[in-house]
């Protein structure tokens, strides 16, 4: 399951971030996940709290992680249809068109995050 590397990946960025910025703790992460991305939600949740009990000085259990799905939209370059497409390659359902152009579903990034500068109690 990549969505572990993936969230590694998006924990480094934040804190990185967060540190460039005076922060101490990583509050909140906004993750964009597109329907087609590749990218499962449950297992990318799966993988934050893997990574969220385990002692990495940004992220700790108070630490959330929302994540903002993007439906798939695809439209069709013969009859400018937009439609929910199941997969990547989609038939136009209106006129039955091969060629259609993905226009959202496949975004994958950090949307936004909060920091905050809190001290341990
Ligand atoms: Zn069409």
């Amino acid at each position: 399951m990549h969505e572990m590397s993936l969230m590694w990946e998006i924990i480094n960025l934040v804190s990185d971030d967060a540190r460039l910025k005076g922060f101490n703790k990583v509050s909140k992460i906004d993750v964009i996940v597109g329907d087609l991305s590749n990218v499962l939600p449950d297992a990318l949740e799966l993988a934050f709290l893997y990574f969220r009990t385990d002692q990495i000085s940004f992220i700790d259990v108070r630490t959330e992680l929302h994540i903002i799905r993007e439906l798939a939209i695809a439209k069709c370059k013969s009859c400018q249809l937009e439609f929910e497409p199941d997969y990547r390659v989609a038939l136009c359902p209106m006129c039955g068109h091969p060629n259609c152009l993905l226009i959202a579903g496949e975004t994958f990034r950090v949307e936004s995050y909060e920091g905050s500068d809190e001290h341990e109690s």
